[in-house]
């Protein structure tokens, strides 16, 4: 497992929300071209990967066993460099700082309380010069080693495993792209969590709310009394937002935020990207609310100001789509207690392609994959958690044999 990761971190496979293309960058073909050649090589002789780069593959289980799926996101983050990562082992790491050669990167377990608790584990880094693909490739790994190993052991039971692996989750895109029909699971489990046992079924429920303020224009030297510069207007905007709390440095747990994104414009247009998040939709709405008021109170203050407001629809909480199919979320639970992991319900703040999946008719919880760090210089793994990972999918694996399927109704 350990290195299948370390040849696919090497693929360079940043997503990107600008490009318009799809899969938004050629990189993620590249990798999905090596993941089909690689299932072919395991046994799953139907693997083959679409024009989006979506690749697809069947372990066949028993006659009339479900359909259960697995699945991992192929990109990386494009909040940090992701081209020409070097990843590096750390053996038996010591519990002490680890300074990467590049960059000037440390890590300190004193400030990453997590890291600390993995002293004895090999631990894997980028080299400290960019991020190291743990997100989602420590997901792919692991379901790589896990369905390997099921086909060479044909003995173990198994349902009928459909194995995904997708393109552009890390700029939103892959989910809403993901063939439901063609891919025909009944529930499918994303890989792309963090600790050992953790398994997600909630996440945030999203909205972007785009601002836009028109001001006056007018030469400045002739603007006395009339002009209203856009940008001035747009920082009292920001300005008068909540501080102390709402924002998602001052917010932890179940709590949901405002934050302001991006600030763009000229004298005569100025528009403000925020992201409003919360786990609970009356709450969200409530927020949106907030920001909108403001706005609207700020530009009813400068004569001639006006402004545009557009609530745009991301993505739902999970839970309520997840609830209607509890035995997917018990089968995790199961195949976790049986590895010897203490299961962790955490929410996740965040999205993951699970949310829009579970949205869509595809009931998708989230399992750890044993990353951390994501989206950052630092991003680093366990080897022995990811070696879990990868155990727990062979288990999930036994617990949905027909006769379970069955008992569940
Ligand atoms: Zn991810």
């Amino acid at each position: 497992m350990i290195e299948r990761f370390q040849r696919y971190v090497r693929v360079g496979t940043q997503s990107s929300a600008t490009s318009g293309a799809s899969p938004s960058t050629p990189g993620q073909l590249v990798l999905g071209r090596i993941l089909v050649d690689e299932l072919r090589e395991a046994g799953l002789s139907d693997a083959e990967m679409d024009e989006q780069g979506f690749v697809f593959a069947t372990l066949p289980g028993p006659a009339d066993s479900p359909v259960i799926g697995l699945l991992a996101h192929v990109d990386t983050s494009p909040d940090a460099p992701g081209e020409g990562v070097e990843p590096l082992v750390h053996r038996s790491y010591n519990g002490g700082v680890l300074a990467l050669p590049r960059g000037g990167t440390v890590l300190d377990p004193a400030a990453m309380p997590v890291l600390a608790s993995k002293a004895g584990h090999d631990v894997v880094t980028g080299s400290g010069d960019t991020l190291l693909g743990a997100d989602d490739k420590a997901g792919v790994a692991e379901i790589m080693a896990a369905v390997a190993y099921l086909a060479a052991r044909p003995e173990l039971p198994r349902p009928t495993l459909r194995v995904g692996f997708t393109p552009d989750e890390e700029i939103g895109q892959g989910a809403f792209r993901f063939d439901l029909e063609r891919f025909g699971a009944r529930c499918a489990y994303t890989l792309d969590g963090s600790q050992p046992g953790e398994l997600q079924d909630e996440t945030f429920s999203a909205r972007q709310v785009v601002l836009t303020v028109h001001g006056v224009d007018i030469h400045p030297g002739w603007a006395t009394d009339k002009m209203v510069n856009a940008l001035t207007v747009a920082g009292r905007i920001i300005a008068a937002l909540p501080a102390d709390r709402l924002t998602p440095d001052t917010t932890s747990g179940r709590e949901g935020f405002i934050h302001v994104t991006d600030v763009a414009g000229t004298a005569p247009r100025a528009v403000i990207h925020a992201i409003v998040r919360d786990f609970d939709e009356a709450l969200l709405e409530e927020h949106v609310a907030l920001l909108r008021r403001t706005a609207e109170d700020v530009v009813a203050t400068s004569p001639g100001a006006r402004l545009e407001v557009d609530v745009r629809y991301q993505y739902s909480n999970m839970r309520r789509y997840l609830e209607r199919f509890p035995e997917v979320v018990a089968a995790a639970e199961r195949a976790i207690e049986a590895e010897g992991l203490p299961v962790v319900r955490t929410p996740i703040r965040g999205g993951t392609d699970g949310s829009i999946l579970s949205e869509r008719g595809l009931p998708t919880p989230n399992l750890f994959t044993g990353g951390h760090e994501y989206h950052s210089v630092r991003e680093w793994a366990s080897v022995q958690d990811m070696g879990a990972a990868a155990a727990v999918v062979v288990r999930l694996a036994g617990e949905w044999t027909s006769a379970t399927s069955t008992a569940a109704g």
